[in-house]
């Protein structure tokens, strides 16, 4: 064991269950939970991170009845039939040496069904379903449905369940005053709103066996108006101990918050001080949650005292080794999750099965595998963006003899220019885990070394790969040549400074991110303080939703970003992040202008028109005008190595530059890994 994590990789006795270590993988829905023929994908995926060495799991949420089902036929336990199928899952997790509870989840008002029910008929922007308000003997059945939906957990062979009464879900629609407005024994005062849980928790606790261990969820900040004050979870918190709960679960938001909880931008352990305040108020463990992503992080936590476990979630879809590598002391090798949710959030809400950018593998462990190879070949591999990067590991770990060529003297590649984006620091530990797993696998990297076609076609390799990525896009305006001009990759590697006024052309990703880098001030790291200010965050015991007025942090350019097409800005930012970007950048001031056309750049700055006549002619009076156009491939080197008809695999930006990201990049590279 390590003397570096004592703590956290201590064994925990939760009611009469032995964990082996403190960490706990967080539930996440990855979609593989609605179909009955993905159970040992599942499993699989369970089974990968019990043997990394999680201590205890938690499922995706299943509903404990078909009205609180997410969307229709999304994942339940319902019967004896159901409970049979999860065999599969508790064996495999118990096989490695793991724990695993079940999450039961009611969506109450956010179910998107037809004739959901909630405490009162006040409608989620979740759904495009109304609620109706549940009489008082739904109210009965829906908490019979639990218990009996616990009991089949039992059957089923999980060592306990985990009963969500957070995120805004159907026990937290009975706690906030915000979606309980019954003036009957179920709503009104604070006692009565937490009538519902309180009865779902003691009938559960009689009907399981003693073994069987309960957690109870809770959002100990929620983020919206008209929540619990904290002061009313304090309260809820004790009774919940009362009435059997072993251990309380904590969580951050509800989904309709609009403070992030998870994002890039949320300082690592940003809501500690909230689990803090609640295990100082009961007797029972505190498992701590949110922004937790790397040992230390979540050591620091149990050695503050503020917390007895630590959940992960996102870091385990990450990194299902996360556990031993740290317990080895290899936590320079961890693959850390980067909080984009690109490849995890944005697919629960688009209805696509969950994976992860920096680990395709996630849920898809039996479709992508790295298996040793049968003939070791020798691979060069040009470019070391991240297409370059995880086809590079991923074939060196099958047993190729790999060597990566990069023209820069760094790895990296756009990656190496989001690390510098104001909240996206997290990039830096893919850049780390890349470093050093190209050590360990033993991939010979030349940096600063253009490889040319012709040493290549003298090069005696079995493959080449070309993933030379992009270059930033040079659009078409008069003036565009003109010193004000500063391109985005100029302007974050620090070869350009900007003036106090800019005029950022392009609103994509980069836009938007460029127009961050513009407005904040670099020096010195935000604080936390800083943070909450900034998203309205209090601490105050009696504030409802734990909100206060936004005090965001004054720009130190004035910033206008513009794009040619008309309609609302950012459009194509991730599904779960894009509303942080935009809120972002209206806290800085950021003057956004669409629907244009640009007309010249001279010493003046940025002139523009309007509409297919070139109406309404306007001056922006800037001092620099930043780039962020998008890019074009860079297939030079595939152009020339294909003419001589030598056999090439294209992969990243070099293959298709429209809409990439890294998570395609980054797919395509292990992809290509796992076939060559
Ligand atoms: P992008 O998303 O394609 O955006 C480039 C923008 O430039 C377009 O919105 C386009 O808007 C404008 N443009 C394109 N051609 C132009 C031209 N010839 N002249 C003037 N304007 C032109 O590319 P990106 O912003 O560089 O991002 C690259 C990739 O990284 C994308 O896949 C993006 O999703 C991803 N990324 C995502 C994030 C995030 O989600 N937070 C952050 C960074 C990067 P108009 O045509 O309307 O002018
Ligand atoms: Fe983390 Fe992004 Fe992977 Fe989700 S997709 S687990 S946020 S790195």
């Amino acid at each position: 064991m390590s003397s570096a994590f004592p703590r956290l990789l201590s064994p925990f006795e939760l009611g009469r269950t032995t964990l082996r270590n403190r960490v706990v993988m967080g539930s996440m829905h990855t979609g593989l939970e609605d179909r009955d023929w993905d159970i040992d994908r599942l499993a699989a995926f369970f089974a990968e991170r019990a043997r990394g060495g999680v201590g205890l799991i938690v499922t995706g949420g299943y509903s404990p009845s078909r009205e609180g089902w997410l969307w229709p036929f999304a994942c339940a336990m319902l019967d004896e039939t159901d409970a049979e199928r999860h065999r599969t899952i508790t064996s495999a997790v118990h096989e490695a040496g793991g724990k695993i509870a079940l999450q039961i989840l009611h969506g109450g008002r956010d179910s998107n069904i037809p004739g959901n029910l909630a405490p009162s008929a006040v409608p989620s922007p979740l759904t495009a379903f109304e609620p109706r308000a549940f009489t008082p003997e739904q109210i009965e059945t829906t908490i019979a449905d639990h218990v009996r939906c616990a009991r089949l957990a039992e059957l089923a062979g999980y060592d306990g369940v985990d009963i969500m009464g957070g995120e805004g879900f159907l026990i937290n629609q009975f706690l906030a005053p915000r979606t309980n407005t019954r003036t009957d024994d179920w709503g009104g005062s604070a006692e009565n709103r937490r009538r519902f849980p309180l009865e779902v928790v003691r009938r559960t606790r009689a009907a399981l066996s003693a073994d069987m261990f309960i957690m109870f969820r809770m959002s100990l900040a929620e983020f919206v108006e008209d929540g619990q004050t904290f002061a009313e979870m304090i309260e809820l918190a004790r009774e919940l101990e009362a009435a059997g709960v072993d251990v309380i679960n904590t969580d951050i938001g509800w989904h309709e918050s609009r403070v992030p909880t998870i994002a890039t931008s949320v300082p690592r352990a940003a809501f500690v001080d909230f689990t803090a305040a609640i295990k100082a108020e009961v007797g029972i463990p505190v498992c701590a949650s949110n922004r937790i992503n790397m040992p230390d992080v979540a050591e620091g936590i149990l050695e503050s005292g503020a917390a007895d476990l630590i959940s992960l979630a996102r870091p385990l879809l990450a990194d299902p080794d996360w556990v031993n590598k740290a317990a080895a002391g290899r936590v320079d090798e961890i693959n850390t999750c980067i909080a984009c949710n690109q490849a995890c959030l944005d697919h629960t809400f688009t209805r696509q099965t969950v994976s992860c950018l920096v680990n395709p593998r996630a849920c898809h462990e039996t479709l992508l595998q790295l298996a040793p190879t049968r003939r070791a070949k020798r691979i060069a591999v040009i470019g070391a963006g991240p297409a370059g990067l995880s086809a590079a590991i991923g074939m060196a770990e099958r047993g190729h003899r790999v060597e990566l060529f990069e023209a820069s003297d760094r790895i990296g590649g756009q990656f190496d220019l989001a690390q510098r984006i104001p909240g996206k620091e997290e990039f830096a530990e893919s850049l780390r885990y890349f470093r050093r797993t190209l050590e360990t696998t033993g991939v010979t990297v030349h940096l600063a070394v253009r490889a040319t076609a012709d040493q290549l076609a003298a090069g005696d390799w079995d493959e080449v790969v070309v993933a030379t990525g992009v270059r930033a896009r040079t659009p078409d305006i008069e003036g565009i040549d003109h010193p004000i001009v500063i391109s985005y990759p100029e302007l974050l590697r620090g070869e350009r400074q900007a003036g106090p006024r800019v005029a950022v052309v392009g609103a994509g990703g980069i836009g938007f991110d460029v127009s961050e880098f513009l407005t904040t001030d670099h020096a010195g790291e935000p604080s936390l303080e800083q943070w909450r200010r900034e998203w309205g965050v209090t601490r105050d015991l009696h504030a409802r939703g734990q909100l206060t007025a936004r005090r965001p942090t004054p720009a130190i350019r004035k910033v206008t970003l513009l794009q040619r097409k008309s309609g609302p800005f950012g459009m194509s930012l991730g599904k779960t992040t894009g509303w942080i970007h935009r809120a972002a950048l209206e806290g800085k001031g950021v003057e956004q202008i669409g629907g244009v056309n640009y007309e010249r750049i001279d010493a003046r700055g940025l002139h523009i028109s309007f509409g297919p006549q070139r109406e309404r002619p306007r001056l922006i009076e800037v001092d620099n005008v930043v780039i962020c156009a998008g890019q074009d491939p860079v297939r030079d080197l595939a152009d020339q190595l294909e003419s001589r008809g030598l056999r090439v695999h294209v992969i990243g930006g070099a293959a298709e530059a429209k809409e990439l990201d890294a998570k395609r990049a980054i797919l395509q590279g292990t992809r290509l890994a796992a076939e060559i």
